[in-house]
């Protein structure tokens, strides 16, 4: 089935399409108006949902064979309407039509690497004394709850392992791009059996109702910091399992006498990937002071250069921000690093046009303490602060609540591998940032930037329970 024609209007309960009597504008962010009405599902619509998936469960989970074949139709489907997925996606979050693709590729990616995985039990044991297996049993109705940078990716980060695991799954997308993943429901309604997969999207406080319900055995949480509390409080009542994916401020630390030309692209895009609107995009550059002008000069240069536009324009690199709370943040943090005597390099404000759009900042001269460098920017800016010792560099870069991913760079790969392993992250990579985020390597952070991970066997573990298979000796 293919998404209708301009953008979808019904969520999906049950494997059909189901109207609401209220609806929430949608925002074009390379307007600043209203260009969608998305449907808003009430209570009993929300419950229905869940009673639907919990509903399916008992089938889904006893058929291995059957979710294998579902997860590979499914990735099918998403390839046959991914020109509308992207289409869907560009207009609702902002971003260029070829990254709107690339998302909707890494869909059908991470169906297809999950409708692969084989998951035999683990035999510890089987002698003449007795044989123990571990196997790894469904949950049951997974809740998952997804931000508006990479609605479709995130989304199925959640999706594919939660159903490949046996569960089944109520998805509620961020209110800022509910379409993309209504549109998704759509495409799957013929795919997968009915109640396997639900999509309710609204407004706030639906997410927090959604992980109250009692049906709910886990919450697969993407998003702030601040909300993974409320969500790990929630959870907490009735011990439902959790994963958070939450905020970074990931640093990039540059070794002395790195590079600074053949580095400089590399780490712009780090940074300004999604237009920086990016859970694992470098948030701030640790740089030695000799080196601090020449790398401010190269980021500067490159950032100039940028086209940014709508997505949908020929040749555009970056798109709006997405939303306007997130506009004002970026406008806000910059100017605050400005008042703090931070010089603007490059970029430094909003463009005169209609629409979220940032000019690509560049900050130099900046120290820790201000807040552009402290807290989580997501947003189109880089600040370059310098130091004068590795030690202290990584010192810094530790200095956070937060702990997603980090990068080093140098000349000398080796002397990098090691500063590598002092930083406290989950993904720690040497020249290039983020770079190692694929479906067979688990994701996820360490402190404040979330508990358990997404993706490989990991990501797919946190789906499930363990149960020990044991008992005397199989053969006489
Ligand atoms: P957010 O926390 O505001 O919202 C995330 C989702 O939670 C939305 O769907 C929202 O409607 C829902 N929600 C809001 N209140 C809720 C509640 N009380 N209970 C349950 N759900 C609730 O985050 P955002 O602004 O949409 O996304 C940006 C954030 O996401 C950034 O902090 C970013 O770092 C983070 N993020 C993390 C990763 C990762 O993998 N670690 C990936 C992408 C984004």
């Amino acid at each position: 089935m293919s998404v209708t024609a301009d953008h979808p209007r019904t969520v999906t309960i049950d494997g059909s399409g189901v109207e609401t009597a209220a609806h929430f504008d949608v925002i074009n962010p390379a307007t600043g108006e209203p260009f969608a009405s998305a449907p808003a599902v009430s209570p009993q619509q929300l419950d229905a949902a869940v009673r639907a998936a919990d509903a399916a469960y008992g089938r889904w989970r006893r058929d291995e064979d059957a979710r294998k074949a579902a997860l590979l139709a499914a990735a099918d489907a998403v390839d046959a309407a991914a020109g509308e997925l992207a289409a869907i996606l560009t207009a609702e979050q902002g971003k260029p039509l070829q990254d709107a693709a690339t998302e909707t590729f890494l869909v059908s990616l991470w169906l297809r690497y999950y409708a692969n995985l084989e998951l035999g039990p683990e035999i510890v044991r089987d002698d003449e004394n007795g044989y123990a297996e571990v196997h790894r049993r469904p949950l049951g109705v997974v809740a998952a709850i997804t931000p508006w940078n990479f609605p479709l990716t995130l989304a199925m980060w959640k999706i594919a392992p939660a159903l490949r695991a046996g569960n089944t799954v109520v998805i509620k997308p961020s209110p800022f791009t509910p379409l993309a993943t209504l549109a998704l429901g759509e495409v799957l309604r013929d795919v997968l059996p009915p109640g396997v997969l639900n999509v309710v999207t609204g407004p706030d406080p639906l997410g927090a109702s959604l992980t109250t319900h009692p049906l709910v055995r886990k919450i697969s949480f993407t998003g702030s910091t601040a909300t993974g509390k409320k969500v790990a409080a929630a959870a907490a009542d009735d011990l439902k399992r959790v994963t958070l994916e939450l905020g970074g401020n990931d640093p990039a630390i540059v070794l002395p006498g790195a590079p600074i030309g053949d580095i400089a692209a590399g780490l712009f895009w780090s940074g300004f990937i999604n237009n920086g609107q990016t859970c694992l995009a470098v948030k701030r550059i640790y740089v030695h002071e000799e080196q601090h002008d020449d790398l401010v000069e190269a980021l500067a240069g490159i950032a100039r250069d940028v086209r940014v536009d709508e997505g949908t324009a020929e040749g555009v690199q970056l798109g709006p921000i997405n939303n306007r709370p997130q506009f004002e943040r970026v406008s806000g943090l910059v100017a605050d690093a400005v008042a703090h005597d931070a010089t603007v390099a490059a970029g430094g404000q909003a463009l005169d046009r209609p629409g979220y759009f940032f000019a690509p900042t560049i900050l130099a001269n900046v120290s820790d303490g201000l807040a552009v460098v402290d807290e989580e920017q997501f947003g189109p800016v880089l600040p370059v602060i310098s130091y004068r010792e590795v030690d202290d560099a990584v010192a810094r870069a530790n200095s956070t609540r937060y702990g997603l991913t980090a990068s080093v760079w140098s000349a000398d790969p080796e002397h990098a591998a090691e500063v590598a392993a002092e930083v406290d992250a989950g993904q720690v990579t040497v020249n290039m940032h983020g770079g190692a985020v694929t479906p067979d390597l688990p994701f996820g952070g360490h402190k404040w930037s979330g508990i358990g991970v997404e993706n490989g066997p990991w990501g797919l573990y946190g789906f499930t329970e363990t149960q020990v298979l044991a008992g005397p000796a199989r053969s006489a």
